[in-house]
């Protein structure tokens, strides 16, 4: 016998978690987070309903032209980074940002001839395992990556949080102090909560979030 499982998504609710959302974080810009057809829910569906975000965020480029090729113009963050020299034009033509967290990616941002410079968000290891450059790699990094004409100055800063839904640890209190510190001297906007960040830890709720 086979068992069909049907999800029904409330776009009203998914409204009204955004209205939470901007309530909990009334100064701060919000990046809709629209990963894995935005968590199983459908890609164009969810990012039409929540068009009153300041951005989206997808995983992989190929999404975020899928939300261009709908005519969607907003600010579009590609979580999942470039791992190759053929999608530095894609990101520019399409205006798309990016993560950037190897030497790698920056070597290839140097070498890059592109029609338009890139929005990059560099995404700082806060301690806790996540991908990201480590404290002691930055200053070498931030000299490079603020020189290069190919990136948005000033660049973005990010870090993500592992246990932000448990409230009886200091691992996101700890992060958050390490990604100031780290950041602390640097000129760009900032992005650290996601969704649980939001509603327990409101030191994390900074420039933008990532619900
Ligand atoms: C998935 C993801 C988010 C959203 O995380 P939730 O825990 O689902 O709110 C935010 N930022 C990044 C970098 C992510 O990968």
């Amino acid at each position: 016998m086979m068992n069909t499982v049907t999800a029904s998504i409330d776009i009203d609710a998914l409204q009204h978690n955004f209205a939470v959302v901007r309530r909990h974080a009334p100064q701060s810009k919000i990046i809709a987070v629209l990963k894995a057809n935005a968590y199983g829910h459908g890609l164009l569906p969810v990012a039409h309903a929540l068009a009153q975000a300041d951005a989206y965020a997808v995983a992989r480029v190929e999404e975020a032209l899928v939300l261009r090729a709908n005519a969607i113009t907003k600010p579009i963050l590609v979580l999942g980074g470039f791992f190759s020299a053929e999608a530095l034009p894609l990101l520019a033509k399409h205006e798309l940002q990016t993560t950037l967290h190897t030497w790698e990616q920056l070597a290839l941002l140097e070498q890059a001839s592109l029609p338009a410079p890139i929005k990059v968000w560099l995404k700082l290891d806060t301690g806790m395992n996540r991908l990201g450059l480590r404290a002691e790699e930055l200053p070498a990094f931030i000299e490079r990556l603020s020189h290069c004409r190919n990136v948005v100055q000033p660049f973005h800063l990010m870090t993500h949080f592992s246990q932000s839904d448990e409230q009886d640890t200091q691992a996101t209190q700890l992060q958050i102090e390490e990604f100031n510190r780290l950041s602390a001297h640097l000129p760009g906007e900032r992005a650290m909560a996601n969704s649980a960040g939001i509603l327990a830890w409101p030191a994390s709720r900074s420039d933008w979030i990532r619900p």
